[in-house]
């Protein structure tokens, strides 16, 4: 495959200025399935932020139509020629290849190492061994009808990053999701799961809180198995005839417990360059983020005997999956071997970084991002991510030859190693921390393309920034991105009780804690991809776009350019709006006059945020509950001060100087020291969820304090909560 690569390499690098240029943007064809015809595309003339528009309205003209289908499948297919796990020979000709794309369009690239604490999987073996007559020796290699990329031998066995070496036999018992509720009915229903083997499902919360939950109450070993009710034939027709997960189609993953701290893991707070002495570096067997029980995922087809053979109680009904039979929650009789045997060692990962040095303000950064690296071929997650990337880098690239230069430095990123553990950004925020502390914005897209519906999520500050990008872009349907957007969300009040098409993989979008409009809702950031570093170590204000659809084969084999051209994006014009909307996001923040942030957004939905918690703390200690006044008061003086700040970001002249610097200081003014237990997290809005890991918990230190029934913690955390909403407010106010 290696051999294979190279032909395209080269072409490619006689490409840099010959790269076909699109002069016009094609229009976009309207569905024939619409029954009403959507607006044509016109794009808004004012831009807040921008006093004199023009010609900012005239480079995104020029940006927009660059970006182009074609190119990005060439990209797609080049990325994803071979499995390309971080560290890997592979990975490292995908870095190249980014290297070149950056250097082609004028960037001032080059290539990042570090060298991190990860594994690979030396031998992971499922065998049942009781009752007498099931068999089953998994797991079974991913198999389909018709793949032609399934039996390359470079395609890492099915396994879980960062579980430890370990060799366990015992009696099996069913954990449903293995949520902190899924435990808690097991003890109700008097099963112990001390020293058993746990069999959880994918889906609902990340997978490192799942084995998280099984350590602490006593598990010897983990299996994480796709149930076909969460991503397979429960959902529709599987691939290869449609696009959910087959038989034997396995999650991969990291179980990190990346809720601690993400990256590499003996070195939280500092970055793992290549020369850092080991004595710099925290003992793995110290390292808090790190399971301490096996775990490895397994195929449906292979969960089925376990699964069929659980004697003892029937389960909870809303536990039952879609495998044809009653599930029970054992314990036993049936009996599982579990060894897994990992190779632990530093290895060196590769992040690619690109540079448009700004005109006017170079220490301001504007950084945007998407990871390279993949369990196997990543064709969705993240390649679509990288290729849409590419063709924003693209774009940039046509604006330096007209002679563009943006006021604030752009910093194009391709991640490594996202997958162990948001590894390659953790450890760039982590280097970079001082040049970040004035960085505008982080922008982040991961899995890009799985199908036709945007979705984003985002600070408060930049929800209105991100919707107004959008509208700027056209959608392949018609009308702008949106439009189509706006649509889909509007159709979706009605369906939010449904299930979420991809509730077995993170995505952006999604339920907000709280929507201070009744404009298109834009989610929150919990964690699971490379913003997490940005905004809740360092304060950078962030956001994540990608567009879904039905998507079964994440993290398995059958994620490749064969499942992508079939079902993610069979034209790449969802590539080419992922490039544009991702490419305006960044040109746009790089060159404003004044900040665009909404801090009236963010107050009022802080405030959101406090009230449910005094309703939780209520129900939570009755008459002990504290007060919550001074909280919600805050709240909204930062939600006052926002919006008279807003009144002057629309003003048409005057020097923008010190509102930029207030606006820019705002988010930083919400880091603290760190949550309770875990001191690398510093956002006092936001965090990944303990229980939970993708899903956002807002305002983490009270509400978390709320959920352990710790009244004094509670106190102490609205206390900190409340100082840190007033400091924003008092920088705001300082605004006249
Ligand atoms: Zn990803």
């Amino acid at each position: 495959m290696v051999r294979s690569l190279l032909p395209v390499l080269f072409f490619l690098a006689f490409l840099p200025s010959g790269i076909p240029q699109q002069t016009t943007t094609p229009p976009p064809t309207q569905p024939s399935s619409s029954a009403k015809a959507p607006a044509p595309f016109k794009p808004p003339d004012t831009i807040f932020g921008y006093r004199n528009p023009a010609a900012e309205l005239q480079t995104e003209k020029t940006f927009l139509a660059v970006p182009d289908p074609q190119l990005a499948k060439k990209h797609l297919q080049v990325l994803t020629a071979a499995p390309h796990v971080a560290g890997s020979p592979e990975d490292r000709h995908t870095a190249e290849y980014v290297l070149q794309q950056y250097t082609a369009a004028g960037l001032d690239a080059s290539i990042q190492p570090y060298k991190v604490w990860m594994a690979l999987p030396l031998d992971v073996r499922v065998d049942v061994v009781a009752p007498e007559g099931v068999v089953m020796h998994g797991p079974s290699p991913e198999r389909v009808s018709d793949d032609p990329f399934q039996k390359d031998p470079r395609i890492l066995p099915p396994f879980n990053e960062y579980s430890p070496s370990g060799d366990v036999t015992a009696d099996v018992v069913y954990a449903n999701y293995g949520r902190a509720e899924d435990f808690k009915k097991l003890q109700e229903l008097g099963v112990d799961v001390k020293g058993k083997i746990v069999i959880i499902r994918y889906g609902e919360v990340f997978r490192g809180v799942k084995v998280y939950l099984a350590e602490k109450n006593g598990a010897a070993g983990v299996i994480l198995y796709s149930d076909p009710w969460d991503d397979g034939y429960f959902k529709g027709d599987k691939y290869v005839k449609g696009p959910w997960r087959p038989d034997s189609g396995v999650q991969r993953g990291s179980v990190q417990y990346l809720f601690r701290y993400p990256g590499d893991p003996t070195t939280p707070d500092i970055a793992s360059l290549p020369d850092l002495p080991e004595s710099k570096r925290t003992p793995p067997a110290q390292a808090t983020d790190l399971p301490k029980i096996p775990a490895t995922p397994l195929s449906y087809a292979d969960a089925t005997p376990i699964l069929q053979n659980l004697g003892g109680p029937d389960t909870p009904r809303s536990w039952q999956g879609a495998l044809p039979f009653t599930y029970h929650v054992g314990p036993g009789p049936v009996k599982v071997h579990l060894s897994v045997k990992q190779n632990y060692r530093y290895t060196t990962i590769w992040d690619v970084i690109g540079v448009v040095k700004g005109s006017e303000l170079p220490n301001e950064w504007v950084v945007t991002g998407n990871h390279r690296d993949a369990w196997v071929y990543g064709a969705v997650d993240p390649n679509s991510g990288t290729a849409a990337q590419l063709e924003a880098v693209h774009g940039v690239g046509e604006l330096l030859k007209s002679g563009w230069r943006p006021k604030r430095t752009l910093v194009f990123a391709s991640w490594d190693a996202e997958e162990e553990g948001l590894i390659g950004s953790t450890e760039f925020a982590e280097q970079h921390a001082k040049e970040l502390s004035r960085a505008v914005a982080y922008f982040n897209m991961d899995a890009a393309v799985s199908g036709p519906d945007f979705g984003a999520s985002a600070v408060p500050s930049l929800k209105q920034y991100l919707r107004d990008v959008t509208k700027s872009v056209p959608s392949p349907k018609g009308g702008s991105v949106y439009d189509e957007w706006k649509s889909k969300g509007d159709k979706g009040e009605q369906e939010r009780n449904a299930p979420a098409v991809n509730d077995t993989a993170p995505a952006p979008g999604g339920e907000p804690a709280a929507s201070a409009t009744k404009d298109v809702r834009v989610g929150d950031l919990g964690s699971g991809s490379d913003y997490t570093a940005f905004l809740q170590h360092l304060g950078v204000p962030s956001a994540d776009i990608g567009s879904k659809g039905p998507y079964g084969v994440y993290h398995s084999t059958f994620d490749d350019f064969m499942w992508f051209s079939k079902f993610g994006d069979p034209t790449f014009v969802y590539e080419q709006e992922m490039a544009r909307v991702y490419g305006i996001e960044a040109i746009r923040m790089a060159s404003t006059d004044v900040l665009p942030f909404d801090y009236e957004e963010y107050g009022k939905e802080v405030a959101e945020y406090v009230k449910s918690a005094e309703q939780k703390a209520k129900s939570q200690f009755g008459d002990q509950a504290p007060s919550f006044a001074d909280a919600l008061q805050a709240a909204q003086r930062l939600q006052k001060a926002g919006a008279n700040v807003l009144v002057v970001q629309g003003r048409p002249s005057g020097d923008p100087g010190v509102v930029n610097l207030v606006l820019r200081n705002t988010e930083r003014a919400f880091l603290i020291d760190g949550l309770p237990e875990r001191p690398w997290f510093k956002h006092v809005i936001y965090a990944p969820g303990e229980h939970t890991g993708y899903a956002a918990v807002v305002i983490p230190g009270v509400n978390e304090a709320i959920e352990n029934n710790n009244l004094a913690l509670t106190k102490q955390q609205l206390q900190i909560l409340t100082a840190a909403l007033n400091r924003a407010a008092g920088g705001l106010e300082l605004v006249k």
